[in-house]
């Protein structure tokens, strides 16, 4: 049995995380200030033996009995982060090196959440961990970009110079249960719209590009990367199944059975046209690479919000195969 700390465990990627080492019958402690997540997020956990709480900032310093941390938090959505882009700085910068110092006082191995984020608006695709990025360093993306990327360079200094076995993985867009339905997400949007009988809308012209992963897949691309060797630098963690924005849009209308009509809006400036990752490495260092398909994630995801969103003509025929 591990002791885990998971910062940012009351979010959409933590709360499954912090079920799947339930799971496996560890202990976990559960680090979260709320700024960007609700503790009804992880009310199906607080019973479960080996689950503590602990309400808190990362932007202070941290003292938790652990042997293995998972550093999550930070606000993740864009326009979540972007409400108060100096306190997402800060959450990624203060967070890395509290995260760190605990880390580097304890032995605890550490697991840093960084992002495709890092990557900006992509000269190649897709991309590989050896590209190295096209951020604007001062648009509204940048707070959490450029967050990200300090982040990652504080967890290379202090493996470097302190020797803590810190680890980083980039994540590309997921989705699944415990997304919050009103973060602002393209897939969480389209699916309380379809659910809602509202108009999908798309940003843009819909033409840019995501590759979406089910969260499943990458909480055990999560705990493959925290088992594994020491990797040589960061790993990239989504799935190369690149969609646009239309497709998604349709998948989803597929499967919740209403919201056909879409209503176009400006895209958000910096908003990357493509978004794919090369997973060369995880697959051959981790024997890792995704096993849920988009139609099937979409229908756990439908079930999950169906049963949180008021439906607005009645319960959809899809939605009982989806549940079951
Ligand atoms: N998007 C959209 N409609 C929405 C929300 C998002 O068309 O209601 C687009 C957004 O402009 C972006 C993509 O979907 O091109 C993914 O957006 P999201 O906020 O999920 O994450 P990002 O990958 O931009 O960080």
């Amino acid at each position: 049995m591990t002791r885990y700390l998971v910062t940012g465990g009351a979010g959409f990627i933590g709360a499954n995380l912090c079920g799947r080492l339930l799971d496996e019958g560890h202990q976990v402690v559960c680090l979260d200030n709320f700024s960007s997540s609700t503790p009804a997020n992880i009310l199906h956990l607080v019973d479960r033996p080996g689950f503590t709480l602990l309400v808190g900032d990362v932007r202070s310093t941290i003292r938790v009995d652990a042997d293995e941390i998972f550093h999550l938090a930070c606000p993740a959505s864009p326009p979540r982060y972007q409400v108060d882009p100096v306190f997402t700085m800060e959450t990624s910068v203060l967070g890395a090196i509290n995260v760190l110092e605990m880390a580097r006082r304890t032995g605890a191995k550490v697991l840093l959440a960084s992002t495709s984020e890092i990557y900006g608006e992509p000269a190649v695709s897709p991309q590989p961990e050896t590209y190295r990025g096209n951020v604007n360093s001062w648009g509204p993306r940048a707070c959490y970009d450029e967050g990200k990327r300090c982040a990652e360079s504080l967890f290379y200094d202090y493996i470097r110079k302190y020797g803590v076995a810190g680890r980083v993985v980039r994540i590309f867009n997921t989705y699944g249960p415990h997304m919050a339905p009103d973060d602002g997400r393209v897939v969480s949007n389209f699916i309380v719209q379809a659910l809602s009988g509202e108009p999908l809308t798309i940003y843009g012209d819909g033409s840019q590009t995501r590759s979406l992963c089910y969260v499943d897949d990458l909480v055990e691309g999560f705990l493959r990367v925290m088992a594994a060797p020491v990797l040589p630098g960061p790993v990239n963690l989504g799935n190369p199944h690149e969609r646009t924005i239309l497709e998604i849009a349709s998948a989803v209308v597929d499967i919740v059975g209403r919201g056909r009509s879409i209503e176009f809006h400006p895209l958000p400036m910096d908003d990357p046209s493509r978004r794919c990752p090369d997973i060369s490495l995880a697959r051959a260092h981790l024997r890792w690479e995704p096993a849920v398909d988009l139609g099937e994630g979409l229908r756990r995801t439908v079930a999950y919000f169906a049963g949180r969103v008021a439906p607005a003509f009645g319960p959809a025929v899809i939605l009982a195969d989806a549940a079951e």
